[in-house]
């Protein structure tokens, strides 16, 4: 008999389980009753309704909560990323830094490296370079990261002359009281592991609130950060860090490894016809894969997941249509259904199913306590984004009459390409052979990038060739720049359009602000003489697409924009008048959040794999019934996380063969990293090299 699936959400882990439901493998026969075939059923739902391909056209770019702002929606225009925007490069070519790149160590998304790969995408794949001196406008003082020192510290009464270092100093003195293993040698399956059984094993003086001991994962970020910097030195890690979603109280050993991300070896790319590209040909390919295996196709966009219930192991559920999101519109069946979606959205499903008796042999898997409980393991994070277009890049250092304090955004990077000009225009074999270890290494200045050429190769390069050298390496930067106004960091697209033959325009991300910070822009958003009209529970514009920014908010945003590059109590003027704007609100629904967070006190490896299939945490239910998604994934804030729930589902419960060789790399926090004696053990090993004295049968309550 034929079956149907049916996937609610078409952004990254629902476009990415449709894939893989079509080109996956499965080598076990227990699973190939599971298998989609010729005559089965593929659907595919969603709220909103995304500019897929010419014939299913929609209302903004796709992507969910990746979306890509064309300057007057073309796209052959300059761009900036509203939502997500770039990946973390999977390098699969054994280097000397990593010569495995398959082992726990190499850094980078795995999946969606991949997945730009197999999407023959590669070509579209261009670093995405992030600044090492930012531009800083914090307390009214404007000052670059390379200009902190003891003598011009920044300003901000931090204990221990913590202010005449970088302010991410204090993250690093915080995650020191934790483990003496240094953390690039943190592999995915030991940081699942630390979410568990990480503690802190530095002792510490009575005053402090937490002590030696004491699980990481009990504990609060924010409260930490508070206890061990103090108010100043709390205030300055999280006013210099940008994201201010990365300071609250969430489970902060999960907290350590997200403040640890720009591990050496990381390096940011993301696709030069932007990351909404990806999406595009996800759709795609689910059209051509369905067509040619003869499964019908079944898209419906505009309509949503009202509410779900298990019956006899399948999902039976209601749909509701965008233009009265409310009220069922009918009745369907699905062999397995799959919530590709976050929170609040799953949320909302709950909430309308509560309303639905189940009839003997049905479960209502979303509103069981357990599940409820689990769904609340992790924290929604509001997220704004506020693009702008101008005819020049004022903000740069190389244009006529620079601001002040110009934004970082001169780079310089050595890429394969740069090599291979450079061996056509001769230049010297060593120095060719020295820029092979250092290539996509972001330099800010190019005496920097000289200087490490001539360290390998103990021989100077001429005038002549660091001339060719900058000429073939000048590689932007994105910035960006931080302040702690509500603007928060500014990101640096510049002309990026695909075609150069148009008049260039230059955007910017003028404001990426989260948590609180996106109410301050919110109060702009109507302008004078205006009532609210939508209430917000009802206003979905993340669906909709970028809003047009009023005049209020503009004039707002080139205040704080002028402040940040020209000074304090610079007029607004400074800035000229965008030629666009639009913004994103992320925290409206169906999202609610741009990203989310593990919450403190809760086993989240076992919540990740318990989630996946909420009937695994009720008695005596099995449904067919699955929860896929960033929100509930080990990389939360990325595409990975989307990427890897829904392959986590696929290969453990329909036996797909893993998309990429997973021994090193769990694509979501596995068993075996659930608390065990052994880690007792460590743990009295490591106190025991701290502290010699320490005796193994110290009793546990003294720990
Ligand atoms: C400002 C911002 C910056 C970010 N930066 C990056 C970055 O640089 N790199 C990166 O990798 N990631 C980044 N992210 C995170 C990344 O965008 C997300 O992790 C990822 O897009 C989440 O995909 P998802 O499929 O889990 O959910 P979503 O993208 O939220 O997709 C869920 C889909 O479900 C639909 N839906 C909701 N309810 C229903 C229903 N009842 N029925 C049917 N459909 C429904 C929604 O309309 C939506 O299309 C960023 C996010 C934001 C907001």
């Amino acid at each position: 008999m034929a079956k149907t699936y049916s996937i609610f959400g078409a952004g990254a882990a629902g476009l990415y389980t449709a894939w893989r439901l079509l080109n996956g493998q499965s080598k076990l026969t227990k699973f190939s009753a599971k298998q989609l075939k010729k005559g089965d059923v593929l659907e595919l739902y969603d709220w909103g309704n995304y500019d897929f391909t010419k014939r299913h056209p929609g209302s903004r770019a796709p992507g969910a909560r990746i979306c890509t702002w064309h300057y007057n929606n073309d796209k052959t225009h300059s761009y900036v990323e509203l939502g997500g925007m770039r990946y973390s490069f999977w390098n699969r070519i054994p280097t000397k830094q990593f010569p495995d790149p398959n082992n726990g160590l190499a850094p980078g998304h795995r999946v969606v490296t991949a997945v730009i790969s197999l999407l023959g995408l590669d070509k579209y794949s261009v670093p995405f370079n992030v600044t090492d001196n930012q531009l800083f406008y914090l307390r009214s003082r404007n000052f670059y990261l390379n200009g902190i020192t003891s003598n011009t510290p920044a300003p901000y009464a931090v204990n221990n002359f913590g202010a005449s270092t970088t302010p991410d100093q204090g993250f690093t003195i915080v995650q020191d009281l934790a483990t003496t293993k240094p953390w690039a040698d943190f592999t995915r399956r030991d940081w699942c592991n630390f979410y568990q059984n990480g503690r802190i094993t530095a002792q510490l003086p009575e005053s402090s609130v937490f002590q030696r001991g004491d699980y990481l994962k009990d504990i609060g970020y924010w409260n930490l950060l508070y206890d061990q910097l103090g108010a100043e030195g709390y205030d300055y890690a999280a006013d210099g860090n940008g994201y201010s979603s990365n300071v609250i109280n969430t489970h902060a050993g999960v907290s350590f490894n997200i403040n640890n991300e720009f591990t050496p070896g990381s390096q940011y790319r993301t696709l030069s016809i932007g990351y909404s590209g990806m999406f595009n040909a996800l759709f795609e390919e689910i059209v051509k894969l369905t067509k040619s295996k003869g499964i019908e196709f079944r898209y419906h966009p505009n309509t949503r997941l009202h509410s779900i219930l298990g019956k006899g192991g399948k999902a039976l559920f209601t749909y509701a249509h965008r233009d009265n999101p409310n009220i069922a519109a009918g009745t369907r069946e699905a062999d397995a259904a799959w919530m590709a979606m976050p929170r609040a959205a799953i949320d909302l499903v709950a909430q309308a199913t509560r309303f639905r008796t189940p009839a003997k042999g049905e479960v209502d898997v979303l509103n069981h306590e357990k599940v409820s409980l689990y769904l609340e393991a992790t924290i929604q994070q509001p997220s704004y984004k506020v693009g702008m277009f101008f005819d020049q890049p004022w903000w740069s250092p190389d244009v006529d009459n620079p601001a002040p304090y110009p934004a970082q955004v001169v780079g310089y990077t050595i890429t394969p390409d740069t090599i291979s000009q450079l061996r056509s225009q001769k230049y010297p074999a060593a120095a060719l052979k020295a820029m092979l270890t250092m290539i996509d290494v972001p330099y800010t200045s190019a005496g920097d990038m000289v200087k490490a050429i001539e360290d390998i190769t103990e021989q100077a390069l001429t005038i002549a060739q660091v001339k060719q050298l900058t000429a073939q390496s000048r590689n932007d930067t994105i910035g960006p720049s931080v302040s702690n106004s509500p603007i928060r960091m500014v990101v640096y697209f510049g002309n990026n359009a695909t075609s150069q033959k148009k008049k260039p325009v230059y955007g910017i991300l003028a404001s990426y602000d989260d948590e609180d910070n996106t109410a301050f822009w919110r109060e702009l958003e109507l302008g004078p003489k205006r009532q609210r009209e939508i209430p917000s529970s009802q206003d979905t514009q993340p669906l909709d697409g970028p809003r047009v920014v009023p005049k209020r908010m503009v004039k707002m945003l080139r205040k704080m924009l002028a402040e940040l590059h020209y000074g304090p109590n610079t007029d607004y003027s400074a800035v000229p008048e965008p030629l666009e704007s639009a913004y994103m609100d992320w925290s409206l629904p169906p999202f609610n959040a741009g990203y989310h967070e593990w919450a403190p006190h809760y086993d989240i490896g076992d919540v990740q794999r318990k989630i996946r299939k909420p009937s695994q945490l009720i008695d005596g239910a099995d449904a067919d019934i699955f929860i896929v998604g960033e929100a509930y994934s080990n990389d939360q804030a990325w595409v990975e996380g989307a990427y890897c729930t829904s392959e986590s589902v696929l290969n453990d419960f329909f036996g797909i063969e893993p998309i990429i060789d997973n021994k090193a790399y769990p694509f979501i926090c596995p068993e075996e990293s659930a608390h065990s004696a052994a880690d007792d053990g460590d743990l009295d090993k490591i106190l025991r090299k701290i502290d010699p004295r320490r005796q193994s049968q110290e009793p546990e309550e003294a720990l």
